[in-house]
């Protein structure tokens, strides 16, 4: 258990705002108020708090015109690719340093300075997945009008 900084709150609420934001445009252009379910899938890299950004998406959605049901959070692995011969691999940043943690949680290019290929050394890679936040599906809640 550690105290969470006022910037790394930040960050989160910052993250649930253009959530927020999707939501509004993708009902909008439906014409729809109301969100059933929606699945989030969280790039573990940047080790997103889910609880503070699960507790700041509610709150700023009881500002919005709309309404959402249920809110399901799914974790996306990491896997780097080099560009140089082409090996790909996992890394699962809740086994790193804590320092590193953080600063690939606010900028996730610092992956490059903590990484290089296994198989060749390069630094030259790719992240193919586990990165930021995407809304993998949305189901439109009933009486919608
Ligand atoms: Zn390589």
């Amino acid at each position: 258990m550690f105290l969470i900084g006022v910037d790394e709150m930040v960050h989160e609420w910052a993250l649930a705002e253009s959530i927020a934001d999707y939501i509004e445009r993708e009902l909008s252009k439906k014409g729809k108020k109301n969100i059933a379910k929606i699945v989030i899938k969280l790039g573990i890299l940047q080790s997103i708090d889910k609880e503070i950004l699960d507790f700041a998406l509610k709150e700023i959605i009881k500002s919005r015109d709309y309404r959402v049901g249920e809110i399901v959070y799914e974790d996306e692995e990491v896997i780097l690719k080099c560009r140089r011969c082409g090996y790909e691999w996992r890394i699962n940043p809740s086994q790193l340093d804590e320092a590193i943690r953080e600063a690939i949680h606010f900028v996730p290019e610092a992956v490059y300075s903590y990484f290089k290929c296994p198989r060749c050394g390069s630094r030259d890679f790719e992240i193919v997945r586990g990165r930021g936040v995407s809304i993998k599906e949305i189901i439109l809640g009933d009486n919608n009008e």
